[in-house]
C-alpha cells in the first residue's frame, strides 16, 4: 500500500500547490481522466512518474463535451476505488474538482431529447446566457472520425484541457493513443497556443483478449464483449494486410466494415488517416492510423492502430 493521497478539490488550492513545488525546482507530470481508472489510466500514470517526481490525476467528468442524449447520465464512477488504486501507485496528488465551470441555472435543460439539434448542445449549456461560453477549437482536426456524429465534443475536450493546464500548470501532460483524434488535437492545441506544457503520448492498453480498454466496457453485455473482439482483430489483421503489400486503404476499410458489421456493429466510422493531419488517405505511403468508431449495443467503442508503409 502507497502513502496516503492528498484530494485538492478547489481551483486555487490546486494553482497555489502546483506553484509552490514548481518554486521549489520540481517537475510536474499531470494525468487527466473522467474517472473509473482500468489498467490504461494507470499506465499514464507510470509513464507520468518516468517524466516528473510529481504527478497529479485529475478526476473530472467534463459535460461539456456530452451532448444532451449522450451517456453523461451513465458515465460510471467509483472515486475511492480510483483512489485506491492511485496509493498503489504511489500517486499523491489527485485533483477532484466538483465544477470547473460557471453554470447556468437551466444547464442542459430545455433543448429536448436525443434529437438532431442537441447535438449542437452540451450538456452545460443552458439558455440564460450568463454561464460558460469560451471555447477553444481545433478547427480542422475537429471534423472528421468522432468529429462528425459528436459536434462539439472535441470543444469541450480543448476548453477542459486547456482549464486544466492553466489551473495545474503542469511540465508535462500524458495523454493515451486510444483517443487517438484527442491526442493530436491537444498536440495541435499546444502548438498553436504556445501552451507551456509537454505533451506525451501511451500506447493502447488492452485486456488479455485484446479489447481496449475503457471505462465504457463496464456497460457491455458478456455477448456485445465478445462480439467487440471483431474490432481488434480486424484492425490486426489489417496491419498483416499491409505488411503484405496492400496499401489501398478502400480494401483495408472495407475488411473492417465487414468484420465487425457482421459481428452485430452499428458503425459510426472506419477510416484510415494521416497520423498528423487526420486527413483521409487513398493510399499508405506516409505514417497512417486506421480508426474504427462503433456501436455495440447501447455502447460506443472507438479502437485504432498506427500503420506504416510497406517495406519492400
Ligand atoms: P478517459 O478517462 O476515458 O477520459 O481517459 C483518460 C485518459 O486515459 C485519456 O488520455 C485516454 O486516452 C486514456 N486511456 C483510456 N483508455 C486507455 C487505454 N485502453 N489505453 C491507453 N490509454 C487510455
Amino acid at each position: 500500500m502507497g502513502e496516503d493521497i492528498e484530494v485538492i478539490r478547489d481551483k486555487n488550492s490546486m494553482r497555489n500547490w502546483s506553484r509552490t513545488r514548481r518554486a521549489q525546482g520540481e517537475k510536474i507530470c499531470l494525468v487527466p481522466t473522467m474517472g473509473y481508472l482500468h489498467r490504461g489510466h494507470l499506465a499514464l500514470v507510470e509513464e507520468a512518474k518516468k517524466r516528473a517526481p510529481r504527478v497529479v490525476v485529475s478526476i473530472y467528468i467534463n459535460r461539456a463535451q456530452f451532448a444532451v442524449g449522450e451517456d453523461l447520465s451513465t458515465y460510471p464512477s467509483n472515486f475511492e476505488g480510483d483512489l485506491n488504486k492511485l496509493k498503489d501507485l504511489g500517486v499523491h496528488t489527485v485533483f477532484f474538482p466538483s465544477d470547473l465551470y460557471v453554470r447556468e441555472d437551466n444547464a442542459g435543460a430545455g433543448h429536448g431529447q436525443a434529437n438532431i439539434a442537441s447535438r449542437y448542445i452540451s450538456c452545460l449549456e443552458g439558455k440564460s446566457g450568463n454561464g460558460h461560453e469560451t471555447w477553444i477549437r481545433v478547427e480542422k482536426m475537429e471534423t472528421p472520425l468522432c468529429g462528425k456524429s459528436r459536434p462539439i465534443f472535441f470543444r469541450g475536450v480543448a476548453t477542459v484541457v486547456a482549464k486544466l493546464f492553466n489551473i495545474v500548470e503542469p511540465d508535462f501532460a500524458v495523454f493515451g493513443k486510444k483517443d487517438y483524434q484527442q491526442w493530436r488535437l491537444i498536440c495541435r492545441m499546444v502548438r498553436d497556443l504556445d501552451f507551456s506544457v509537454e505533451i506525451v503520448g501511451c500506447g493502447i492498453v488492452r485486456d488479455c483478449d485484446g479489447l481496449a480498454l475503457s471505462s465504457r466496457n463496464v456497460h457491455l453485455s458478456p455477448k456485445e464483449r465478445q462480439d467487440a473482439l471483431s474490432i481488434c482483430r480486424s484492425l490486426n489483421r489489417v496491419k498483416d494486410a499491409v505488411c503484405d503489400g496492400q496499401i489501398h486503404t478502400g480494401i483495408l476499410e472495407c475488411s473492417v466494415l465487414e468484420a465487425v458489421r457482421n459481428a452485430g456493429a452499428k458503425i459510426d466510422y472506419v477510416e484510415i488517416v494521416d497520423q498528423e493531419t487526420l486527413r483521409h488517405v487513398d493510399r499508405i505511403d506516409l505514417p497512417v492510423v486506421l480508426c474504427v468508431a462503433v456501436w455495440f449495443g447501447g455502447v460506443r467503442l472507438i479502437d485504432n492502430i498506427e500503420l506504416q508503409p510497406p517495406t519492400y
